[in-house]
């Protein structure tokens, strides 16, 4: 599913069908972290036999780290995928999570659908609260707390992309 731009590099076995598989390095659309990321620079298995395209991907836990720092610092009013990727990168379900921030799960669950904006008090409220909640990004608050009032509490049309180099773990919005 993956759009493909790169040069061959070496080859590997697909992890699919274990046919013999091309090697590029590239960059990657990865959704399935329920977000439209780009993956920068990365290495991509793509076996012609089975028609499998995959990322190699070293440090999984590192790059939602990465990731969840990219989101709770956008410049810009989280969006109802955001919020969901969020909560989930915190642990909790949407019971808990909606217990947390004062909202009924329907509310919640509306939010998270897209189908009802979140206002920009309950958006800083859960960006705090996630950052908090996680043993990798607890120290990043106080620079997540000078950059807070920058952030533009327009709901944007388009989501910002994130893209993200998971060697340097650099990350950027297009
Ligand atoms: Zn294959």
């Amino acid at each position: 599913m993956g759009k493909v731009m790169g040069r061959v590099t070496k080859k590997e076995k697909c992890n699919q069908c274990g046919h013999a598989a091309t090697v590029t390095r590239g960059d990657y659309r990865f959704d399935e972290m329920g977000l439209p990321v780009v993956l920068r620079k990365v290495e991509i298995i793509q076996c012609s036999e089975c028609g499998t395209t995959e990322p190699v991907i070293p440090h999984m836990n590192g790059l939602m780290d990465t990731l969840a720092l990219a989101v709770v610092c956008q410049p810009y009013r989280l969006q109802g995928d955001e919020l969901r990727f969020l909560r989930t990168y915190a642990g909790k379900s949407a019971k808990e999570f909606a217990a947390l921030v004062h909202l009924d799960n329907t509310t919640l669950s509306k939010m998270e659908n897209g189908e009802r904006v979140i206002g920009p008090q309950t958006d800083k409220l859960v960006r705090l609260l996630v950052l908090n909640m996680s043993p990798e990004l607890s120290g990043k608050v106080g620079e997540f707390i000078a950059m807070m009032s920058d952030i533009d509490d327009d709901p944007r049309g388009d989501p910002p992309r994130i893209s993200i180099n998971p060697a340097t773990m650099h990350y950027q919005y297009a």
